[in-house]
């Protein structure tokens, strides 16, 4: 079946009205709901009922290296700034015992489908010490037939050449997204990233040229010094790059909650109207380039596989945002990274102090986590065929629930009703259908049938919406 997917409608006056903070839903629940009680021993359970599955699924990986060689003022990552390389071999040493006490958890002939290195900064290690890694990973795990993976990294052009690039090509990655943000001088000295188109297209030309699928690049809109004349000279050297897919994120000022933003001079910040008039040029130029908007901050063209499995219906949501293989169990790796068995999602400790010594004393580092309930996995279908698919069959959903879907979501649809008086979705009998209004809206739809927001203030730890 084909999904026919409107373009969306960028109506400024609409989002300044529903600009709010909330959840980027590549979880549902979302992790500040997870619960310390959530230990190694439910995650070794939640392990062995995975593998009983009458077909158990096949393994996503997620590795963290939480190293980077610069810092960036816009950053809310969890990350360690060093130059010192050392670093990362006392890290690695405990990434291997971490891969050496959770591998064989899992069914050997359970496949890896997908693996994402991400960061801080995966290309902090060098060739050498990235090869020992993944083939100590191809020694654990059951990697997947080169045809049938996808294995992605990000990077961070500043650090590499060309070479590196072909390097991973040949230790087997082949999806690449490389950060960019702004190429404007002033932007780039203002949140100290400086980093030359030239460094940018050296990496995308390596990529095409040793056989990587998709390459991705990240924009950020809303940061200081900003303008739409900069922003437009950006999207235009960006266009030319050629990207098979383009993130732009809004850039969250949460100076209390991340303290490298307290390098920001709060006055160089873009005003609220110049913030989304630089996300409407964004789509504006993005869509005139051939880009398909595929929902959230994620643009793709329209032959990359996000966008073709946006039009079969087959699009999923993960904690890397939109994904082909939503399907996969997710296995995290390294400091506070994330994971998702079955109906569990698990975290590590998120600072080195912490996951060193959970694996010095042979113990994986979960330190919380979450056991889904029922009434969890059903919101969680619902917000995903939202995110995902912008409707929902609500007829079917019942079926498949065995609940009357009026009387148990009564509250979520009064809310979801307001919403569409301002033609945010559409209702009938059977269907809730997002509309193009609504498409940019996606968070303030799916934040109707979150039961942890229910009656609360705005969470002040989330971004705004857009
Ligand atoms: S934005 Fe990325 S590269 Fe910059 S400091 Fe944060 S994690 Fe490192």
């Amino acid at each position: 079946m084909t999904h026919i997917i409107t373009a969306p409608e960028f109506d400024p006056a609409l989002i300044a009205r529903y600009d709010i903070n909330g959840p980027r839903y590549t979880s549902y629940p979302t992790a500040p709901q997870f619960r310390s009680d959530f230990d190694e021993t439910a995650l070794r359970a939640a392990i062995r009922a995975s593998n009983e599955e009458p077909i158990p699924r096949p393994l996503s990986l997620y590795v963290h290296v939480p190293f980077c060689l610069s810092p960036c003022f816009y950053c809310g990552c969890n990350r360690v700034i060093t130059r010192d390389i050392s670093k990362a071999d006392r890290y690695l040493e405990r990434l291997y015992r971490e891969i050496e006490l959770m591998a064989p958890l899992f069914d050997r002939d359970r496949p890896v489908r997908q693996l994402h290195f991400g960061g801080g900064t995966p290309n902090f290690l060098d060739l050498p010490r990235m090869r020992e890694l993944m083939e100590s990973l191809a020694r654990h795990f059951s990697f997947m037939h080169e045809s049938q993976r996808e294995y992605g990294i990000e990077l961070d052009p500043r650090f590499i050449d060309g070479d590196y690039v072909r390097g991973l090509a040949e230790l087997g990655f082949n999806r690449l997204s490389v950060g960019i943000q702004d190429f404007n001088p002033a932007v780039q000295e203002a949140v100290n990233r400086i980093q030359s188109v030239e460094q940018t297209r050296a990496v995308l030309e390596a990529a095409r040229a040793s056989g990587f699928v998709s390459a991705s690049v990240d924009l950020i809109y809303g940061l200081p010094r900003q303008t739409l004349a900069g922003f437009d000279q950006t999207l235009t050297e960006v266009i030319a790059l050629g990207p098979d897919r383009v993130a732009v994120y809004g850039y969250a000022h949460l100076p209390e909650l991340f303290k490298p933003q307290r390098q920001i001079d709060a006055a160089d910040l873009p005003d609220p109207e110049t913030r989304l008039a630089l996300f409407g040029r964004a789509l504006e130029r993005l869509s005139a380039a051939g880009y398909v908007y595929v929902g959230m901050d994620h643009f793709a063209r329209a032959d990359d596989e996000l966008a073709r499995a946006q039009r079969a219906g087959t699009l999923q949501r993960n904690f890397q945002g939109y994904s082909t293989h939503g399907e996969c169990d997710i296995v995290g790796l390294g400091v506070s990274a994330i994971g998702r068995i079955g109906n569990n999602y698990t975290q590590s400790a998120r600072d080195l102090t912490g996951y060193y010594a959970a694996l010095d004393a042979g113990r994986l580092p979960i330190v919380r986590g979450l056991e889904l309930d029922d009434d969890d996995v059903i919101r969680r279908e619902v917000i995903s065929e939202l995110m995902c698919h912008g409707e929902l069959d609500m007829p079917a959903f019942a079926a498949r629930h065995r609940l009357i879907f009026d009387k148990y979501f009564a509250a979520e649809m009064d809310r979801l009703r307001a919403l569409a008086e301002d033609g945010l979705v559409t209702l009938d009998a059977r269907m809730i259908r997002v509309t193009s209004r609504g498409r940019l809206l996606l968070r303030i739809i799916a934040m109707c049938f979150d039961a942890y927001l229910a009656g609360a203030a705005q969470p002040a730890r989330y971004s705004r919406t857009i």
